[in-house]
């Protein structure tokens, strides 16, 4: 019987989660298939519901359902009950469990490919929704000194602020004039979907380049077929840039490994994640 996991999202537009998934199936030569479940909000339960069927291996989930999930799993990791948010759905014996592998992808691409350790450092989040989350989350956890969350919706930044029950973090709005009164981050993260390729916001970047310190490491979540604007902006501000890609790929390699128990292919998932980009770009 051939096995099934895919990707729970919608719209899921232009995803590559498929094709490097499936890449690193078939470099194990195994029995299975990833598939694009596109699914409306009303359609999420009986989704969740065909996830318990013998030949499924679990999902990933995107936006906007990370939250929505919850409800439908039987157990949660510390991580994703920390964070109110379930990247990663694995079936079980014992039904179905929800993990976050947002934030082990997000913190191996921030040392490995950022080069970046943030225990002693400030940060400014940009963002206050699922993946800012698991980021604030991530970094609280490696000891970051200050956390800065600015988010459109100030209100919703003040509730992570106050889940992360932590002095360090302080809420405030994402706008030049809020922003301008802080300044001295090491890391700046883009957690919106501003610059997000192929939506009315492709072009818009979060954080004007005059408030980006030449000295800092500007990360964007965001990954499309060219640099962000966020990391045009970086750029242009003398900063270090790490784009979306490779916590993409290792939070993917994380769910590969707890679907299936085996080694992810890292390269074979870089070298599909990067040809399908181009292909969209
Ligand atoms: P989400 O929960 O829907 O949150 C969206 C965030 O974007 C919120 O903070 C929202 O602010 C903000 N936003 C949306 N439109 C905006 C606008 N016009 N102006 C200012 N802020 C705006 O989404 P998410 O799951 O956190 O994902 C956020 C981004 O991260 C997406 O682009 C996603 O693809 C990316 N991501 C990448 C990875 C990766 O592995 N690279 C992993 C996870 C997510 P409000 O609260 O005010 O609405």
């Amino acid at each position: 019987m051939t096995s099934l996991v895919g990707i729970i999202g919608y719209p899921l537009g232009h995803s590559v989660s498929p094709v490097f998934q499936q890449a690193a199936l078939d470099h194990h030569r195994m029995d299975a298939r990833y598939e694009a479940w596109e699914t409306p909000p009303e359609e999420l339960e009986g989704r969740l519901r065909s996830l318990r069927s013998q030949d499924m291996l679990g999902a990933n989930v995107t936006l906007p359902h990370k939250e929505a999930v919850i409800p439908y799993l039987d157990r949660l990791t510390p991580e994703a009950r920390r964070t109110g948010a379930v990247n990663t759905i694995v079936h079980t014996n014992d039904g179905l469990e929800g993990h976050n592998t947002d934030i082990p992808g997000f913190l191996r691409a921030l040392k490995e490919d950022g080069e970046f350790e943030p225990s002693g450092k400030r940060a400014l989040l940009l963002g206050a929704g699922g993946a800012a989350r698991a980021v604030a989350y991530a970094l609280v956890g490696r000891g970051i000194a200050g956390l800065s969350i600015a988010n459109r919706t100030v209100e919703r930044a003040e509730s992570l602020v106050s889940d992360l029950d932590t002095p360090i973090a302080t809420a405030l709005a994402l706008n030049a004039a809020a922003l301008s009164t802080l300044d001295g981050w090491d890391l700046v993260v883009n957690c919106t979907t501003l610059g997000m390729y192929h939506s009315a916001a492709e072009n818009e970047t979060p954080i004007p380049a005059s408030l980006i310190p030449p000295d800092a490491l500007a990360c964007d979540l965001v990954y499309n077929p060219q640099e962000t604007p966020l990391l045009r902006a970086a750029a242009q501000a003398g900063a270090r840039t790490l784009g979306g890609l490779p916590m993409l790929v290792y939070q993917g390699a994380e769910a590969f490994r707890l679907w299936t128990d085996r080694e992810p292919p890292i390269d074979v998932m870089f070298d599909a994640a990067r040809r399908a980009l181009a292909n969209i770009g």
